[in-house]
């Protein structure tokens, strides 16, 4: 969300700077379920403006950045026992349809023997037939890190990852900011008009901690963890909805070379960085696929690499993670102290549109929220969802150009690799991980953090 309020103000022409205690997009924006989308499950909820807002702008990324995400249908299975029957769920699609104003490619319901074509190998027993919706397939990190390039042509705005803050002195017309820089330990004070937390789960976390805030917790963090399953393992063409029996959504959307699987609703109050999926979430995702998918042969060897995120929910009505509202909410401590917490990653373009008015207009500037509808304007040197032949110039044309500072940067978020076993041979002239990245280690020490050790064991 960081991201979007930095281009935000990047485009009002407001000079800004932006720092990430980790590098950008390795917390919660990288370890969402991938889907731009309204969320058919918050239909349940009534959440019908944010359902209509989100697939506004599900719509409008689809036009803005192709090359980042995609329209995808999405079939839902309706079983005998499931909690929407076929006739509630042509009311709800129809909805869903209504909400995007007609933008979305329009839902249909289709029987048995129709779904059993789309996805062969489904469960069949009890099976009634089912629906058909239109969303879209996003690569989280790279939209975020594209955003935050786009952002960084306006020369009088900056973005510094691996930089933390540490506390701040509010002093009537500015703020003192101590930040640091946790690859090398250097400390430095800032002076800075207007002080943006946009901290996702992590907010009740450093909030708590400044002493002239009296921050009262805000969140409910949700814990929720995602498989990559072999494609070899589960053949299917198009994402599947899964209604589960204890009432929760799966969802099974394969991509390129692996299907996604998530999610897992699980509350959590330690540290919430660099978090990892437990063994009875696996368990739990991995049970559910194989009572779905019977004509599969899956099981443990299935998985290519697993991850985890925090919902950044915001505590409303009701103590339940799935019925807590996705909508953000912000405040304003000092009148340039501004707060924004919770939200979906699909709206994260409007999410902090309310803050960037106040500064841009206390600026004197007038604010227009459609700065932001244009396309991005500089691509990563790795596209999504295309992996390019890789070589060692390559490698070093993206770590001077893309603010790469770990080997994890480098390798997860802007190459795409998960994890070895996401290891495209083919690419590299049939290199093996380590043989094509370990006589790699000696040049690139001094440009980023990297050692044998890290290539060694990188999510092996
Ligand atoms: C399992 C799961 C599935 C989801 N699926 C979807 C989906 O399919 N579609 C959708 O629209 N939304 C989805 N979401 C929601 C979405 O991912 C989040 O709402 C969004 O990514 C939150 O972004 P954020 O910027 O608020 O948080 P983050 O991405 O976590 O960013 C907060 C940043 O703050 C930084 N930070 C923390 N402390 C400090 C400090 N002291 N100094 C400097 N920086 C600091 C962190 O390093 C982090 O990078 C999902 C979320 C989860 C967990």
């Amino acid at each position: 969300m960081g991201a979007g309020i930095f281009r935000d103000l990047s485009l009002h022409d407001t000079s800004c700077l932006l720092i990430d205690k980790k590098d950008f997009s390795s917390q919660t924006s990288q370890s969402s379920s991938k889907m731009l989308h309204g969320g058919i499950r918050y239909l349940e909820n009534f959440d019908f403006k944010l359902i209509r807002e989100a697939l506004h702008e599900k719509n409008l990324w689809l036009k803005l950045a192709p090359h980042l995400c995609y329209s995808q249908t999405f079939i839902l299975p309706i079983y005998n026992d499931s909690k929407w029957p076929l006739w509630m769920t042509r009311f709800g699609l129809a909805l869903y349809d209504f909400l995007s104003g007609y933008e979305n490619i329009g839902h249909e319901i289709i029987s048995k023997r129709k779904l059993l074509k789309y996805i062969p190998g489904i469960k069949a027993p009890e099976l009634k037939g089912g629906g058909i919706y239109h969303d879209a397939v996003m690569d989280d990190a790279k939209i975020t890190l594209e955003v935050i390039f786009d952002a960084l042509k306006n020369k009088s705005c900056q973005a510094l990852n691996y930089v933390e803050f540490k506390s701040f002195e509010n002093k009537g017309d500015h703020n003192l900011v101590i930040i640091r820089d946790t690859l090398t330990g250097e400390e430095k004070e800032i002076k800075v008009g207007e002080l943006i937390f946009a901290l996702g789960p992590f907010t009740d976390q450093l909030l708590g901690k400044q002493k002239n805030l009296n921050w009262q917790k805000i969140l409910l963090p949700s814990k929720g963890s995602h498989l990559w399953i072999d494609k070899k393992a589960l053949p299917i063409k198009y994402p599947v909805v899964l209604n589960t029996h204890d009432d929760r959504i799966i969802f099974v959307i394969p991509q390129e070379n692996a299907v996604l699987v998530g999610t897992t609703e699980v509350s959590v109050e330690t540290d919430m960085f660099d978090v990892r999926p437990s063994r009875k979430e696996i368990d739990y995702l991995l049970h559910n696929l194989k009572i779905y998918f019977p004509g599969y042969p899956l099981d443990k060897s299935s998985i290519l690499s697993a991850f985890s995120g925090i919902r950044p929910l915001v505590k409303g009505d009701s103590d339940d993670l799935g019925k807590t509202a996705r909508s953000e909410k912000t405040y304003q401590p000092y009148h340039n102290v501004h707060v924004i917490a919770g939200g979906k990653y699909t709206t994260f373009r409007v999410m902090g549109q309310g803050i960037s008015r106040i500064i841009v207009e206390r600026k004197n500037r007038s604010y227009n929220n459609k700065l932001t509808e244009s396309t991005l304007k500089r691509s990563l040197l790795i596209p999504a969802f295309k992996p390019l032949p890789l070589n060692s110039e390559l490698i070093f044309k993206i770590v001077e150009q893309e603010k790469v500072r770990t080997f994890e940067d480098l390798v997860y978020r802007r190459i795409g690799v998960e994890s070895k076993k996401h290891w495209n041979k083919e690419l590299v002239e049939g290199k093996s991980f380590d043989d094509f990245f370990l006589p790699l280690v000696e040049k690139l020490q001094g440009k980023i953090k990297i050692t044998r050790e890290d290539v060694l064991n990188y999510y092996p």
